[in-house]
């Protein structure tokens, strides 16, 4: 086996590695750091797909207070009021690091101001961004400062275990797979984050890049690390449906078109949303999605099984002006955005909940910091468009920093437990027997329990049925072998690894789902539909003991602002 050893190691390159590669080493140019990726450095995750943009308070008549209580307000008072004040205080700095030390261009006012945008919910346009590709720029700029360094990169390179020393009170490393050779490597390190980036790829539709399979999380379960608000999965209302054929379906088309006044139509061509709530397409993204399946369940459907948005009386000329990157992506698919309908169904796009996690960054198992979408307990029950890349840049940083220090104060490498490892190389391989063609319908099962019984409305049968099934499933997959022996570049034993990683994480969100009795945010139960009392609002809390889940409910300590109050 190769093995490798660095005082820092990253995992995932999106906002938050990058960020973290970059604080690290300005923090302290003499350590060793190694980002590691699933994909290419700069090409990968969805920090690269940001479309929108970043939410901070810049404008002298908006304040950090304001984006504070939008945050809170937004996450139906489930976030963690440190952390989420973390990430509208610090956003300002990073925000100003981007532009002035990191070289980002963002758009600006003629009286050169930093234009900022609106965004839903919030109460005031914040939302910074370069054009509608304002990732790209973010990403690249990053990518190009941590080349210009002395930072390793392993890139085609998964985690697949992180690795305890023998005692188990700490953690040595993480077990790789270089993916262009197929050989496991096995580097051990000081301090690790974790920055894989979420990401709800285990449901029919949904938006993240194809490398994000949830690994990060459940490396984090299988660690007996906690993990809060699970059953928190944020669906946006437009992803395109342009048929099974393509991967085009499921992608964003984004709120803008809601909010410049476009349409949502049934099957029948009649439109719905004012049935529904007096804001109709420019609710929220919780709400609309709902409104969505209801319609949907009523059973007038598009061709492709979902239902329509409609520009066309807005003036094709104009949609083909203000939306013509939308337009052309339409038009790709076959559909004529500007004078037609485009068929759109509710898509997964992120996850609240992740790894529970302490103001600078740590975990429960030392040595170990995460970061990013990987991370819970910032954004509570509902993530603001524009909050995600603010979270990934602000914590990043913030855990680079942390790594620094924690290497030069109590930095050890340490030789991971044999039988982990072993176990862990155990666990990747599947069986000799190959079922030929296995995965694939394998993976139409998924998303089919988690569409349909975990999806954007669920209840108390659903949910026990979807746990059922993902257990039958996830049993069956660990049964499943995967074609041709070769191990290099061998993308099937990589599907392989990402369902088993995906199932794993399903069944964490059906626990949650399960267990929380209301509806809060992106989480709706038919059979309990109210939100509960806010005052007396809990968090889910659960890991791993051995086979099952064990969850809690804890209370959300109000620590700046209670239901009721406002900071401003
Ligand atoms: C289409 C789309 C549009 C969005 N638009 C916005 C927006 O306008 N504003 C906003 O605030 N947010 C937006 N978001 C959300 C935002 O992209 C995320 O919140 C944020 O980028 C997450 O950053 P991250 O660093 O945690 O993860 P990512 O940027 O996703 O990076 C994860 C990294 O981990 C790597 N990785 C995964 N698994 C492994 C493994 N096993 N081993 C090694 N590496 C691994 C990946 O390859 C990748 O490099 C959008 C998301 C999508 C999908």
């Amino acid at each position: 086996m190769r093995r490798l050893d660095t005082d820092v190691l990253i995992l995932g390159s999106g906002g938050a590695g990058l960020f973290a590669a970059l604080h690290a080493h300005r923090a302290d140019p003499s350590l060793d750091i190694t980002v590691a990726v699933k994909g290419l450095l700069g090409k990968c995750g969805c920090t690269r797909m940001v479309q929108g943009g970043y939410n901070v308070a810049l404008a002298k008549e908006d304040s950090v207070e304001r984006h504070f209580m939008d945050t809170i307000e937004g996450g139906k008072w489930l976030p963690d009021q440190e952390l989420a004040w973390m990430l509208v205080t610090l956003a300002v700095e990073r925000i100003r690091e981007l532009e002035n030390e990191l070289g980002c261009f963002f758009d600006r006012n003629p009286d050169g101001t930093v234009h900022q945008k609106a965004f839903a919910g919030q109460t005031f346009d914040r939302t910074v961004h370069k054009g509608d590709l304002t990732g790209i720029e973010i990403i690249n700029r990053l990518a190009e400062q941590v080349w210009a360094r002395r930072i390793r990169r392993l890139e085609d390179h998964r985690a697949v275990e992180l690795l305890k020393t023998r005692s188990g009170d700490a953690l040595a490393g993480v077990l790789m797979i270089d993916m262009h050779t197929g050989e496991y490597v096995l580097v051990r390190a000081k301090a690790v984050l974790l920055a894989t980036g979420g990401g709800p790829t285990m449901y029919r539709y949904h938006t993240p890049s194809g490398d994000k399979s949830c690994d990060g999380l459940a490396m984090a379960l299988r660690a007996g690390l906690p993990l809060r608000d699970m059953e928190m999965v944020q669906f946006h209302p437009t992803g395109l449906l342009a048929g099974t054929h393509t991967r085009m379906t499921g992608t964003v088309l984004e709120e803008g078109l809601r909010g410049a006044g476009g349409h949502l139509l049934n099957g029948a061509k009649e439109r719905f949303m004012p049935r529904y709530d007096p804001l109709a397409e420019r609710a929220t993204r919780d709400f609309v999605s709902r409104a969505m399946v209801t319609e949907m369940r009523r059973g007038a459907l598009s061709p492709n099984g979902g239902l329509y948005i409609s520009m066309a009386h807005l003036g094709p000329e104009r949609v083909a002006r203000d939306f013509k990157g939308m337009v052309e992506r339409c038009a790709d698919c076959g559909f004529d955005l500007a004078g037609g309908l485009v068929e759109v169904v509710p898509t997964a796009h992120y996850l609240m909940g992740g790894v529970e996690f302490a103001p600078d960054c740590s975990t429960a198992l030392p040595g170990l910091f995460v970061a990013g979408e990987d991370a819970g307990g910032v954004h509570g029950a509902n993530r603001l468009g524009g909050n995600g890349v603010a979270n990934s840049t602000v914590f990043g940083a913030v855990a680079g920093d942390t790594m620094a220090a924690w290497v030069r104060d109590e930095g050890v490498l340490a030789e991971p437990d044999p039988a982990a490892l072993d176990a862990a190389i155990a666990r990747c391989e599947p069986p000799a027997a190959s079922t030929h063609g296995g995965l694939e319908s394998l993976r139409e099962r998924l998303y089919g329990v988690m569409w349909d019984k975990v999806g954007v409305i669920r209840d108390r049968a659903g949910l026990a049925a979807a746990l059922g099934e993902l257990a039958q499933l996830d049993a069956e997959l660990a049964a499943t072998g995967v074609a041709g022996a070769e191990r290099a570049f061998n993308l099937s034993w990589h599907d392989w690894l990402n369902l088993r990683s995906l199932a794993q994480v399903s069944r964490s969100i059906a626990t949650a789902a399960l267990a929380r009795e209301n509806s809060r945010g992106a989480h709706y139960r038919e059979d309990f539909p109210d939100a509960g009392a806010l005052e007396r609002s809990a968090y889910s809390s659960l890991r791993l003991e051995g086979e099952r889940f064990a969850l809690e409910m804890k209370p959300v300590a109000f620590t700046r602002v209670k239901p009721g109050e406002t900071l401003l």
